[in-house]
């Protein structure tokens, strides 16, 4: 892993800063692909057509709020099938066969004891003062539920292939931001106050045998801190992430950080680390 050329950037006047959980993630992993992705969201806009994760959040979201069976649930999905882009008609046909499976899973999940459902597709908003800076956490949480105990447990329905292991969510950033967004308050309205956090989840609806591939993060209720790391500021271990996230923000400057994510990477051709890397190898 190795740091080059920084993007440098104009610094944000003093004051609030907004972190999403996928935002911090990003920003953590690589800044220079945070601020780049970022600009081109913002010059490029949104795409047009809806993708495979957002038609089946959707669904999933008709699904917890009217009780809809698995078969309803695929008949939703014929309907906006084809608004899906696909290069080729297999392929349609191939990930048609994976999704009916997932949406098997999920409705085996939503029928399933224990599951009391206390919101889905739930936007929240909470501030947050962690040392001199200033933030807010903003989302939206898939599903908020509560366990046997009445804690808050939220889970986040992932709809691609990779499958991560407890050990990658450890200190998963995202799911970090929703559990302590929850501990500060942010569902008090529809879960008449409560705080208390349960593990929250990852459920991979495209992985699992008879119900989605659940993968549960520690409770920061339960574990403030990650076992092989001290608390810098504290008093979680997302705090410190989030500190550190403001940090690179108020610098200015977004490192390239070799990572997970230079496979994919939309901006691995002008980028230093890659560019190194390839001078190497033609050596
Ligand atoms: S190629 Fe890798 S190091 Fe370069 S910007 Fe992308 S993620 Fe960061």
């Amino acid at each position: 892993m190795g740091r080059r050329a920084p993007v440098v950037w104009k610094r944000p006047a003093p004051g609030q800063i907004t972190i999403t959980g996928s935002s911090l993630e990003a920003l953590l992993e690589c800044p220079r692909r945070w601020f780049l992705s970022r600009r081109a969201k913002a010059e490029g806009g949104r795409q047009s057509r809806a993708s495979i994760g957002d038609i089946v959040h959707l669904i999933a979201r008709q699904a917890a709020e009217d009780g809809l069976t698995a078969d309803q649930m695929r008949a939703q999905l014929d309907r906006v099938w084809e608004q899906i882009p696909f290069e080729a008609e297999w392929l349609s046909a191939t990930e048609r066969s994976e999704i009916d499976e997932a949406i098997d899973r999920f409705a085996r999940y939503q029928a399933s004891d224990g599951r009391d459902v206390v919101a889905v597709e739930r936007e929240f908003r909470v501030p947050l003062s962690i040392e001199d800076r200033e933030v807010v956490l903003v989302g939206t949480v898939d599903r908020l539920e509560r366990d046997a105990d009445g804690r808050l447990r939220v889970v986040d329905l992932k709809t691609g292939r990779r499958i991560l292991r407890e050990a990658d969510v450890v200190d998963h950033a995202q799911l970090g931001v929703y559990q302590l967004a929850a501990s500060l308050g942010a569902f008090d309205e529809v879960a008449d106050g409560e705080r208390r956090v349960a593990p929250p989840a990852l459920a991979f609806v495209r992985s699992g045998e008879s119900l989605p591939a659940l993968v549960a993060q520690p409770s920061i209720d339960d574990a403030p801190a990650l076992a092989d790391e001290e608390l810098v500021v504290g008093p979680t271990w997302v705090h410190d992430r989030i500190a550190q996230a403001v940090d690179v923000i108020r610098a200015g400057t977004f490192d390239a950080v070799e990572c997970g994510a230079c496979r994919y990477c939309q901006f691995a051709s002008s980028c230093p680390v890659q560019n190194q890397a390839g001078r190497r190898s033609a050596k």
